[in-house]
């Protein structure tokens, strides 16, 4: 194995050991482990050669300076967030491959045409405050101010959050790259899903990353004793939450491959054995290539809330957390990824869509955008058995190099 692909495996390893749980790998925004792993972020990215900057919403920001005047940003990317019982390769490797492109430049001393940056995302995942990006939409001047009053589930507020990781909340709105600065972003992350293990593909190009709606639902309804109330005068919450998830799956598999939709969060109130749910809480995520389709499947989804509700008798509020549209790969980027790939000796002409969000979603508001899936064991992710062989690592990475090698290119010949 070259020494690399056994560095960037051990960090991998590293990283994949720093967690606020003891017995699984959990970091999510702005906790102690979060901080660790930001730590160890900064420390790596200084040893590849680059000035490295936390910003005030914690992302890790490394660069390497062009000396040309006006030169303009290119990024890799990607976050260092995890979900609960996360795995160990979702975030870290598209990090970690952009700092051994970053220190294979410094050291050959290659000059830029573009400051390349890597950037490290505080928050991809959403797991803390049920709003994902924030980490991207701060670097592109997108961080809307509302979410600073986000509340955690120990009640945390996201503003008390960044202030505990001495981070500065109004300078979230000043650290941004402002549009006319980017050149263009490049983010490399494992595929989540079994399309490369079935056509034994070690990795492809991303064609587009399918839009998402997040709501928040509540029911209210009223508690009582479980051993007295009668069966026919309750209004149980749980009751309602199960029927409208029913309706959910109902809806999802009707759609089936243009949709997919979830519920992965639930609170019960008072969540006590003899008492009957008085108030229950949980997620709702929906998510398609079709933005139509999906906004249409949300507003029924909404109606089946309200039949719900009022059949029941209880209350339900409805609170969209988040929706971004879909998003497509640029057709230049696309090309100069696919000679990368080409000229890796890879044979591999695959594009595939993203049915996961990622920072490049956020990104593309503001400069074009490219991703490449790198194949994960049985497309298992989001779980401890999240794997990426180091082959196919190793194959990344000279992709990686190729690339960033085509965009050079590309600059210097615009710059003549
Ligand atoms: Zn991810």
């Amino acid at each position: 194995m070259k020494v690399e692909v056994k560095r960037i495996v051990e960090r991998i390893e590293n990283l994949g050991g720093i967690s606020d749980e003891s017995h699984c790998l959990s970091r999510f925004y702005g906790t102690p482990a979060h901080k660790r792993a930001g730590d160890l972020l900064i420390q790596w990215m200084e040893n590849a050669g680059m000035e490295v900057f936390k910003d005030s919403i914690g992302n890790i920001r490394g660069v390497l300076k062009s000396p040309r005047a006006k030169a303009k940003h290119f990024v890799i990317g990607s976050h260092y967030d995890t979900v609960f019982k996360a795995g160990k390769y979702d975030g870290p490797l598209g990090i970690l491959l952009g700092i051994e492109v970053a220190q294979r430049i410094s050291e050959n001393a290659i000059e830029l045409p573009f400051h390349l940056n890597i950037v490290a995302f505080a928050d991809e995942e959403g797991s803390r405050f049920n709003t994902a990006y924030l980490g991207s939409s701060a670097l592109v001047g997108e961080f809307d101010e509302i979410w600073l009053n986000r509340k955690d589930d120990n009640v945390h507020t996201l503003k008390e959050v960044v202030e505990k990781n001495e981070g500065n909340v109004t300078h979230i709105f000043k650290e941004y790259i402002p549009k006319e600065d980017w050149l263009g972003y490049f983010e490399v992350h494992i595929e989540q899903g079994p399309v490369l293990c079935e056509k034994d593909l070690p990795l492809c190009l991303v064609s587009s990353i399918a839009t998402q709606t997040r709501v928040n639902i509540a029911w209210d309804g009223v508690c009582g004793h479980a051993g007295t109330y009668p069966m026919h005068l309750r209004s149980d919450a749980l009751c309602a939450a199960a029927e409208f998830t029913l309706e959910v799956e109902k809806i999802g598999k009707a759609y089936n491959d243009k949709l997919v939709a979830t519920i992965g969060k639930l609170n019960v109130e008072p969540n006590i054995s003899n008492v009957i749910p008085g108030v229950v809480t949980h997620s709702l995520d929906v998510r398609s290539p079709d933005d139509l389709l999906l906004a249409e499947i949300t507003k029924e989804l909404k109606y089946k809330a309200e039949t719900i509700a009022k059949k029941r008798g209880l209350n339900y509020h409805w609170e969209i957390m988040q929706t971004n549209p879909s998003v497509s790969c640029d057709a230049q980027l696309k090309a100069a990824l696919s000679k990368s790939i080409k000229k890796a000796n890879i044979n591999s002409l695959l594009e595939i869509p993203s049915g996961a969000g990622h920072d490049a979603v956020m990104i593309s508001k503001v400069a074009p955008v490219s991703m490449l899936f790198v194949r994960c064991k049985d497309g298992i992710s989001h779980n401890p058995l999240e794997y990426t062989a180091p082959e196919d690592i190793n194959e990344a990475l000279n992709v990686c190099n190729n690339f960033i090698e085509e965009i050079i290119e590309i600059s210097n010949t615009k710059n003549k």
